[in-house]
């Protein structure tokens, strides 16, 4: 896309072109599944998973989407402070002294442990502070929330604090993505037993919200229950079993910058790990795993130029890849080579690139580094570049 390289004369070729437009459609996907009176937050934690949180935020806010959700308090802060009026729910957890600064801006606290809830409604009552919460309860993924044996100091401490607002109890599954929906359902008995209780010492919010992506894909939704998604709304396969009819927004590109034919027997990149065995094209690409480009991926990857796929060889240093187009008719210096995303019809996705590696497209995605630009697209037209070292510009039409 020329528009792309247009708005970044001045910088290297390699850049991830963000598709305002496929996001809309994802956030109108996973809305069109949820049951009557449902929401959606929208999760944006991790810089909206590599996506960049400041204009997805912007687009969600647009949307209407009812609240969105990251894990830092800084991350909040930064929405907030850039001009994002959603709802803003940390995941947390946070620590005490950051509890001030959350409830100055207006941002909803997940607290997620005894200590935490203690903590905050120390600082309501003594400052004489409103502070809104969501409830986190641990049903079983053993991370985060308040346990059955914390239920009935949970209870005294907040009826003792009545600054405090539960505006929704919580909790978060940790197999929803697994085809066998045993844990799921264990851990939505162990939710409801521990809710039951809240209520009868007197904690009564009506809201609450379970599923992440892979849950609200197997549809695990009671009506008026809100979900909380993140993969799924970038595009990510949220099941290993089911293919979701969504589009990836992210499409990470650069150029071949240096082209070059080398005769069997020639060692590429660090200890040599890739010697040719055929007279050879070899090409080098100005990304590395600097730029969030797994080292794991040397000898493995595959990249795409003019729509055919590329083996990566030797290793990937920390600016620089080297592909084999020997099999690439026609290939040229300054050809696009796509490390993610579609070209000529063939695609790479971050689901692929994480099969390889050993890991989950989540992984691949936070990775791409703060030194590739991120470019907003709609309709084929830049909307905004967020740039290595300036990537903190305000969404068009956002007040400062
Ligand atoms: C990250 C996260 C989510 C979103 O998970 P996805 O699988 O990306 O939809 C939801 N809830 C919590 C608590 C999370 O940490």
């Amino acid at each position: 896309m020329s528009s792309a390289s247009d708005a970044l004369t001045l910088f290297r070729p390699t850049v991830a072109e963000i598709d305002v437009d496929a996001f809309r459609r994802n956030i109108a996907a996973v809305r069109a599944m949820l049951p009557y009176e449902s929401q959606l937050i929208a999760v944006l934690k991790a810089d909206a998973y590599g996506h960049g949180a400041l204009a997805m935020g912007h687009v969600c806010a647009e949307e209407g989407v009812a609240m969105l959700a990251v894990a830092l308090l800084e991350e909040a802060l930064e929405l907030r402070d850039r001009g994002v009026r959603a709802p803003i729910l940390v995941l947390g957890p946070l620590i005490s002294a950051q509890i001030p600064a959350a409830a100055a801006s207006d941002i909803t606290i997940g607290v997620i442990g005894p200590e935490e809830l203690r903590d905050v409604c120390r600082f309501s009552r003594q400052n004489g502070r409103e502070v809104t919460i969501h409830l986190k309860l641990d049903s079983g993924m053993g991370r985060m929330g308040l346990l059955p044996g914390d239920l009935d100091d949970a209870a005294r401490l907040l009826l003792d604090a009545p600054g405090v607002r539960v505006d929704a109890i919580y909790s978060h599954f940790a197999n929803a993505s697994d085809p066998d929906p045993s844990s799921v359902e264990g851990q939505v008995v162990q939710f409801d037993a521990m809710v039951a209780r809240l209520e009868r010492l007197g904690i009564t919010p009506s809201l609450r919200h379970f599923a992440n992506s892979a849950a609200t894909f197997r549809k695990i939704i009671r009506p008026g229950d809100w979900v909380r998604v993140g993969l799924a709304i970038f595009g990510g396969e949220p099941l290993d079993d089911q293919h979701a009819r969504l589009e990836p927004v992210l499409r990470w590109s650069t150029q071949i910058a240096r082209i070059k034919q080398l005769p069997p027997g020639s060692p590429i990149g660090y200890g040599s790990t890739f010697v040719t065995t055929r007279d050879s094209l070899i090409a080098t690409l100005p990304v590395g795993y600097g730029d969030g480009y797994n080292r794991a991926l040397s000898n493995c990857g595959e990249v795409l130029v003019r729509g055919q796929r590329a083996p990566v060889v030797g290793r990937v240093s920390m600016d620089l890849v080297t592909i084999d187009v020997t099999d690439i008719p026609g290939v040229r210096y300054g050809d696009e080579a796509v490390l993610i995303g579609e070209q000529g019809g063939e695609r790479i996705t971050a689901e692929e690139i994480a099969a390889k590696i050993g890991t989950i497209p989540y992984e691949v995605l936070c990775a791409i580094s703060v030194r590739v630009p991120r470019i907003y697209e709609s309709r084929g037209r830049v909307l905004v570049a967020s740039r290595f070292r300036d990537e903190r510009r305000a969404w068009p039409g956002a007040e400062e």
